[in-house]
């Protein structure tokens, strides 16, 4: 260790000496006047409360440490002054270990300068005013790929082609007076035919009064450049309308696409317009503009705007502010798509699809579409008039779960398989009142956009009304027929039984045995019966033309109720009639009606005997749009769907030999084709069987 070096002993000025005589006799002065100022008050303070007394001496204590402070700060100044005086003098005469030291603290400075700019990611040099380069960055030599050493001393025109001198020389008696300059910079390296651009800040190297050379700081920009080339290319470029304008919807900047889907000759031409020139209804804001409150949020919607020949295009436009960095709204831009022809083209469609709607909505058919997992994928709304669902009702269910019938299925089955090309089938389908309907079928294949089979196409139409007046025709040349028949039968029968009846009658007044007597009184009967048969025979095949008069039906069905009261009575029928005393009366023969009545009341009588010992029968009269009806109904076994299509036809009858001819209903049928009216006969809905009688009004 070696011994610390000995200061030699600094000798004090006389300035210094006479500093510190100066500050002695202050502070002495102090002490004494403190001393001074307790004395003289010692006194009086005696007399003062709360112990002021111990004032004086206090501000004596105060004092005194004020001056021992001030003292003891004074003797610190001065070994600063001398510590400082000390290094002036090591400064002014150095030795040589301290040149060295300062020669090293110069050079770590250096360094750290060096590095400092080595630091930075922006472009750093200075070059003498010939452009040769003094020093330069780490970036520098990154960018040239030269090392440091071979760039130093260099000339800048070395290594690029369009230098920043050319920059700084456009303009270097300018340059030279204001000794900076800032501007953008286009360089071309010539290692790498790159095109780069530098926001450059250039400033004079001045020594004495005069610029020996140049500093330079450039921030790269090229990437920028090249994303604000691209935006102006994509901008000029874009097939969508681009703008950018003033909240009040001043259009500021358009690209061509823009002026051309308005009409304009020109950017400066639209631009000129007023913000409201472009609206539909000028009575409007503007239609680009926003209002006072907005927010400046992305906003889409369709606007009607005005183009130059006066058109109106309907376009989409989306717009959102550009705000700065101070949070304000500087302006709006946004894009406009012409969606005219869109519009239009989609009204087309919609009038098309509307129109295809209106053409199986009115289509007298219900056209079903099933898919291939026997599924319905629509439903005319013909559905409701024939089976009193909504089109949502079908469509998705399985045809099966929709009560459709077997022959149904099976023809669908048979076309989406290709068992079949075309195909109908007539069924039976269940109305959502419960009641059922006729139904005939047409089906095809369907195929889909690719020419592929996707399901099944069927036109439905109820055929119900159709298939009863085929029945009935049927029926009523049947009943033509046989009536014929039985006319010619009867006649040949009648003169043969009259003769019989006439012989018997003579030979029961002859004088004859007893037993005898007996048996022609049984022979008489017998060809009574015979003789009633007959005449139940002729009358179907040939009723009697009716004496038609106005009969009230009401009326009519009462007296024939009272006629027959006695053995509905005997048997245990409770008649239900309720009388309709305002119905319209009917053009018919009375007899011929009752004899109608008598017939289904004697059918309803019999019926309910067969099943039990008592039961109802209800009649009831009413009012058609045209017509009257009257119903019987009674709760006996009620008909068979089976036999129901044959109790009109004469001689059926379910009837055990000797209970029934079978030629009631077909008398009554006959009766009623000759009073234009008709006769039908239905299950009730809680069993029995229910007749309808219906006569046109008069
Ligand atoms: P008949 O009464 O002589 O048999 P109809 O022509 O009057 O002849 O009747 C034909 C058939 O119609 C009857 O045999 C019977 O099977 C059926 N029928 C008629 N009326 C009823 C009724 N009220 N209830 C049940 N079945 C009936």
């Amino acid at each position: 260790m070696s011994e610390p070096e000995q200061q030699p002993e600094r000798p004090a000025s006389h300035l210094e000496k006479e500093e510190a005589w100066l500050w002695r006799i202050a502070l002495l002065f102090l002490v004494l006047f403190a001393t001074t100022v307790a004395a003289l008050l010692w006194e009086r303070l005696h007399a003062l409360p709360y112990h002021l007394g111990l004032l004086p001496i206090a501000i004596l204590f105060v004092a005194i440490c004020f001056v021992a402070f001030a003292y003891g700060r004074r003797k610190q100044v001065s070994e600063l002054k001398d510590l400082l005086h000390g290094l002036q003098e090591r400064v002014s005469n150095p030795s040589e270990e301290q040149l060295d030291q300062l020669g090293q603290v110069i050079a770590r400075s250096q360094r750290s300068f060096k590095e400092l700019l080595d630091s930075f990611d922006d472009v750093a040099f200075a070059m003498s005013l010939d452009g040769t380069l003094r020093t330069v960055n780490r970036r520098v030599t990154q960018l040239l790929d030269i090392p440091y050493t071979a760039l130093v001393g260099a000339k800048l025109d070395n290594f690029v082609d369009e230098p920043l001198r050319n920059a700084a020389e456009a303009g270097l008696a300018r340059f030279l007076e204001r000794r900076r300059w800032a501007g953008l910079v286009r360089v071309r390296l010539k290692n790498s035919q790159r095109v780069l651009y530098f926001d450059c800040v250039l400033s004079a190297i001045i020594k004495g009064d005069e610029v020996v050379g140049v500093s330079t700081l450039a921030r790269d920009v090229t990437e920028e450049r090249e994303k604000e080339r691209r935006f102006t290319e994509l901008f000029e470029t874009l097939q969508e309308g681009f703008y950018f304008s003033t909240p009040e919807g001043k259009l500021l900047d358009a690209n061509p696409a823009l002026v051309h889907m308005l009409g304009y000759g020109g950017k400066e031409e639209l631009l000129a317009l007023d913000p409201t020139a472009m609206n539909f209804d000028p009575g409007q804001s503007p239609a680009l503009g926003r209002t006072a409150d907005d927010e400046g949020d992305v906003r889409t919607r369709e606007i009607s705007l005005k183009r130059k020949d006066g058109t109106v295009g309907i376009f989409l436009d989306t717009s959102r502010a550009v705000w700065d960095t101070a949070g304000k709204i500087i302006r709006y831009q946004g894009t406009l798509v012409d969606v005219t022809e869109r519009r239009g083209m989609e009204k087309a469609l919609r009038r098309q699809e509307e129109f295809q709607r209106y053409l199986l909505e009115s289509f007298p058919d219900l056209i079903l579409v099933i898919d291939l997992h026997e599924h319905y994928g629509f439903a005319s709304a013909r559905i409701r008039d024939l089976l009193g669902y909504a089109p949502d009702d079908w469509v998705g269910k399985k045809v099966e779960e929709q009560d459709q019938s077997p022959e149904f299925l099976a023809l669908c089955r048979d076309v989406s398989t290709g068992r079949k090309k075309f195909g109908f089938c007539e069924y039976g389908a269940r109305h959502r009142d419960g009641s059922w309907r006729t139904m005939r079928a047409t089906a095809s294949p369907l195929f889909d956009a690719e020419s592929k089979l996707s399901g099944v196409i069927a036109s439905v139409r109820d055929i119900t009304v159709e298939k009863k007046l085929e029945q009935q025709i049927i029926q009523s040349e049947r009943l033509a027929a046989m009536g014929q028949m039985i006319g010619g039968f009867a006649h040949e029968l009648n003169n043969p039984l009259t003769s019989i009846l006439g012989v018997t009658e003579l030979l029961q007044d002859a004088q004859v045995p007893e037993q005898v007597r007996k048996q022609l009184t049984m022979l008489q009967q017998q060809s009574r019966r015979a003789a009633e048969i007959v005449q139940n025979l002729m009358y179907f095949s040939r009723p009697p033309a009716p004496g038609k008069g106005a009969i009230n039906l009401s009326e009519l069905v009462q007296r024939t109720l009272h006629l027959h009261a006695y053995s509905l009575r005997k048997n245990n029928i409770t008649v239900d009639f309720l009388p309709e005393a305002a119905l319209p009366s009917v053009n018919g023969d009375p007899h011929q009606l009752m004899q109608v009545f008598l017939n289904l009341i004697l059918n309803a009588e019999q019926a309910i005997r067969e099943a039990r010992d008592r039961g109802t029968l209800r009649v009831r009269l009413v009012k058609g749009e045209k017509s009257v009806s009257v119903t019987f109904q009674d709760d006996g076994p009620g008909i068979s769907p089976e036999i129901l299509p044959n109790i009109f036809d004469p001689f059926y009858t379910t009837k055990r030999p000797g209970r029934g001819t079978g030629l009631g209903l077909s008398i009554c049928k006959a009766i009623l084709r000759e009073h234009s009216g008709n006769v039908e006969a239905t299950s009730g809905p809680g069993g029995g069987a229910v007749f309808t009688v219906t006569l046109p009004v008069t």
